[in-house]
């Protein structure tokens, strides 16, 4: 079954084998899977697909792993909520939130990981291992224990408590390294040839990895009603994600599942840590590392693999990219919490804040329908938090206390939206 992809170079075309490669012998160029669509076509169908499990695994034909062999805790086919209290907010008419909080590891990473190391351990890997920020290992260190795989995960030393403690308690092995992310990005790059054996699951089988993203469009075009949205807005940290989310509109067109994928794809960064965003409003390809000083740290990558990617799916599409402050991103978190009742993680602050920006600088048009991808829950990230919300009143444990406290109060305080 696995004749029917190949792995493409992005920058020269020349294929390969499906196996643990992901950089092009000839040019250096990054590898992506490529597909025979004309076969998928023959046999994909919106009911064949609408058959299959409530997961990501019902996409399985435009993966590149059959669905039978999947290593899985039930990621994807998370909700697409009409947001039309944060619509009102923001003067946006038409508004979905995709919640990827809902994932098994309460961030989108559930998706790429399923397909990595399912693909891993049908090369015949036996040890999963990452570079993450935070969520990637989280997902990777329970992917792997659900797989009965060893893990081994190198993370940043400065991470959220949550974050170290959701990916260790798992039982694999946790490196916490002290620098930053790209730092252990790095270190990640030598351990790769030191040890053949293990898959990285964002270095030697990252071209795998990064079609799990693709998912996220799959399912939002089927939960519009088979039809592609005007714009979405993407977090970006390595810029993948952006990039497969094109891929995975373009290919439903493909394969005859959807009519036209006229989609405008609209990036967002921390302005801690916007490479992206920076060349976006400079007009220029050359994406510039920069050094991460943000609370969105699992988007805190200085260095972005897909950065070149990502900025010319943007510019391409029609979409914008935006940076947001600490200060926005926290007030995002809180305002998608209380339109929405929907707690993100500070990347998920990160896209509210910079569909904030989109809409008022003219990018994102009102009647437009506009789908945000949350990527993250919020209890993975509280310290951010800390000192922002709490009890809106302490009393005594009496009906006397109780009335005095809240005597001409608004039940509501915190729903004051701005
Ligand atoms: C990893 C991550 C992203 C996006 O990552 P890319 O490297 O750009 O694909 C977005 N949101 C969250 C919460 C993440 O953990
Ligand atoms: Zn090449």
């Amino acid at each position: 079954m696995e004749s029917r992809i190949s792995l493409r170079c992005r920058e020269c075309g020349r294929l390969f084998e499906p196996i643990a490669l992901h950089v092009c012998d000839f040019c250096f160029g990054p590898l992506e899977v490529a597909y025979d669509y004309d076969a998928i076509s023959e046999t994909i169908s919106r009911s064949s697909i609408e058959a299959g499990p409530r997961s990501m695994w019902r996409y399985h034909e435009l993966l590149p792993v059959g669905n039978g062999e999947a290593i899985t805790l039930g990621a994807g086919f998370t909700p697409l909520v009409k947001a039309d209290r944060l619509g009102a907010v923001l003067g946006l008419k038409n508004l979905w939130v995709k919640n990827d909080t809902a994932n098994p590891t309460g961030s989108f990473k559930d998706r790429v990981v399923s397909v990595a190391l399912t693909k891993a351990r049908q090369l015949g890997f036996t040890v999963a291992a990452c570079a993450s920020t935070g969520n990637l290992a989280n997902s990777v260190a329970a992917h792997a224990a659900r797989a009965g795989m060893d893990s081994i995960v190198l993370i940043p030393s400065n991470l959220e408590a949550a974050k170290i403690m959701m990916t260790a308690v798992y039982g694999g092995t946790v490196v916490a390294v002290e620098g930053t992310y790209d730092d252990v990005n790095r270190l990640c790059a030598e351990l790769t040839s030191e040890h053949p054996s293990w898959a990285f699951v964002n270095v030697n089988v990252r071209s795998y990895y990064a079609e799990g993203s693709k998912t996220l469009a799959f399912e939002t075009a089927e939960q519009l009603g088979w039809q592609a949205p005007d714009h979405v807005v993407v977090p970006i940290a390595s810029g993948s994600q952006l990039t497969k989310i094109k891929k995975g509109f373009d290919e439903l067109v493909k394969v005859g599942l959807i009519d036209s994928a006229d989609v405008r794809i609209s990036g967002a960064q921390a302005a801690g840590c916007s490479p992206v965003a920076t060349a976006f409003a400079e007009g220029t390809d050359d994406i510039r590392p920069v050094k991460p000083d943000t609370i969105a740290k699992s988007l805190a990558i200085g260095n972005p693999a897909d950065g070149y990617y990502a900025l010319k799916v943007i510019e391409q599409s029609g979409g914008g990219c935006a940076a947001v402050t600490d200060a926005e991103i926290l007030d995002g978190i809180s305002l998608l919490a209380r339109t929405e009742g929907i707690f993100a993680e500070t990347a998920g602050g990160v896209t509210i804040a910079s569909l904030k920006k989109l809409v008022e600088n003219g990018t994102i048009i009102p009647d437009e329908r506009v789908v945000v991808m949350v990527t993250g829950h919020g209890l993975k990230t509280v310290e951010a938090l800390s000192g922002t919300v709490g009890p809106t009143v302490t009393i005594k444990p009496t009906l006397a206390a109780f009335d005095e406290a809240l005597a001409g109060r608004s039940l509501s305080p915190n729903q004051e939206i701005s």
